[in-house]
């Protein structure tokens, strides 16, 4: 049985052509980039190609894109050094405003700032998980050092205002980071146009390798290193370059440029056919997230009468690889924070399923998908105590 993979918000294949660009960095030009002989510098020239080709996908100067392990370590970069900046000018209180339903990595970093002394306004979302401009203006105080939020959601692919948050940033002087792990490389981005000061980026999202990322760093902005080191980086992120990810990182940005329109058209007419079928053809289906401002991949349902878990398995045996919308694949059953921060009561939110599509689906696949989720979600509700009194409920209210 072939599988069907629809978990590309975990993470994405690497693309053949990424794979085939990084293939000599890792054989016979294994050179480090800060030594001078030969080998060394093949090295150097390949990182300042990728660099290029990063900065060139987000309309800014190579000279703003530093590399790092990923998007985690971006986003720590992102926002524990701005606080650092802050105490290291003498100023006092440091407050940084983000939102509920941002990434662990941040959420998990505004905490550790917490502890730290500063402190944090997290912003609610509406039931479609967009944060609201005017909401955040009002939230702004005069020690406010950095706003971050999200451009798009990795549970229910909600694309934020961005646009408008970067404007209201800019208007009161205040940095703006933006974590675009999910964003980079399907939408197209300018950091210009949107007013961003950081973004955040991972390549393991966009068909290059895990373990591979990088902060677009604005010019000007002034970040302490997050890495104690050697000078790579231009002294702002120590430690020797993952070149060969580096490599294919620029690679993956180079290709997701030239196909980003024609992928992009295909992905969401796929996502709009699977969301289509499962919403009419499941009872008690719902659609998480916005339906325009969404990732073109990203398709998440809730059903009633259904554990996320449950159904993640049901679905492996048939050949289908997607993710729960809860901390129930981990062992947890709570529900996610993305989803309760939107509204959903904790029943429904534990009946989640977040299918990603990406490269390499077919329409093909997405109906096997959609009758295979059909088939198990009916499985399912046969063995539910929960979905039986629900029917026999009714049963008597009709016949009353
Ligand atoms: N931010 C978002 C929105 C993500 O979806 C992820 C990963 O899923 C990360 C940050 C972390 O990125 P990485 O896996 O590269 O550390």
């Amino acid at each position: 049985m072939s599988m069907i993979y629809l978990d590309h918000a975990a993470t994405t294949p690497v693309r053949p052509e990424v794979l085939e660009e990084m293939l000599p960095y890792l054989k016979e030009m294994y050179g480090n980039p800060s030594g001078l002989c030969q080998r060394s510098m093949e090295a150097a020239k390949a990182v300042e190609t990728a660099r290029k080709r990063v900065a060139d996908s987000l309309g800014c100067e190579p000279e703003e894109i530093y590399f790092t392990s990923g998007g985690t370590e971006a986003d720590n970069w992102a926002l524990k050094s701005s606080a650092r900046m802050v105490k290291n000018r003498g100023g006092g209180s440091v407050h940084i405003i983000t939102s509920q339903v941002e990434h662990h990595a941040v959420l998990h970093a505004c905490e550790a700032l917490e502890r730290a002394g500063a402190a944090v306004t997290c912003l609610p979302v509406d039931e479609r998980g967009r944060v609201s401009p005017a909401e955040l203006e009002r939230a702004i105080r005069p020690d406010t050092a950095l706003i971050s939020i999200m451009y798009a959601n990795n549970e229910v692919g909600t694309i934020q205002p961005v646009r408008e948050i970067g404007a209201i940033a800019r208007s009161h002087h205040i940095c703006f980071h933006t974590d675009a792990v999910q964003a980079y490389g399907h939408l197209p981005i300018s950091v210009n146009e949107l007013g961003v000061d950081m973004l955040s980026a991972s390549g393991h999202k966009c068909g290059a390798p895990k373990g591979i990322g990088f902060l677009y760093i604005r010019k000007g902005t002034d970040l302490p290193p997050f890495m104690d080191g050697g000078a790579q980086e231009r002294g702002r992120r120590a430690g020797t370059e993952n070149v060969a990810g580096i490599v294919g990182l620029g690679k993956a940005a180079q290709l997701s440029q030239k196909e980003m329109r024609e992928t992009e058209k295909k992905t969401a007419a796929m996502r709009d056919h699977l969301i289509g079928r499962l919403l009419k053809e499941i009872p008690f289906a719902r659609l998480n997230g916005s339906r325009h401002d969404r990732l073109a991949g990203n398709c998440s349902v809730s059903f009633q009468f259904v554990e996320g878990a449950a159904l993640l398995l049901l679905l492996d045996e048939e050949g289908i690889c997607a993710a729960a919308g809860s901390a129930c694949s981990t062992g947890s059953r709570h529900p996610s924070h993305v989803l309760t921060a939107m509204g959903l009561p904790d029943d429904v939110a534990r009946g989640t399923l977040r299918l990603t599509l990406g490269y390499g689906n077919t329409m093909e696949q997405i109906d096997q998908a959609a009758d295979a989720i059909r088939k198990c979600v009916a499985k399912l509700r046969e063995t539910s105590g929960e979905y039986e009194d629900y029917l026999q409920e009714r049963s008597v209210r009709h016949t009353l």
